[in-house]
């Protein structure tokens, strides 16, 4: 799905506290029809609840560095290691 790049990026915000309300609406939606997506945002699920509360709390370490990785993946394959 080509929308997933965007996605991603979105995800990257929110995870920074810097999505707004809007755009995490958007994001869920997209979750329930792509499981790419869901499954690398299945360990955030906690903090989509704390974006849907507009509170900004820091990750369990696990699941940020289990983020990163996913995300540095990403990185490495647009931008090359
Ligand atoms: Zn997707």
């Amino acid at each position: 799905m080509k929308a997933c790049s965007k996605y991603i990026q979105e995800i990257a915000d929110y995870i920074d506290g810097e999505i707004d309300t809007a755009l995490c609406a958007q994001l869920e939606e997209h979750l329930k029809t792509c499981n790419n997506c869901r499954i690398m945002v299945d360990t955030l699920r906690q903090t989509v609840v704390l974006c849907r509360e507009g509170k900004k709390e820091k990750l369990p370490p696990e699941i940020e560095s289990k983020l990163n990785a996913a995300l540095k993946k990403r990185w490495e394959k647009k931008f090359g290691k």
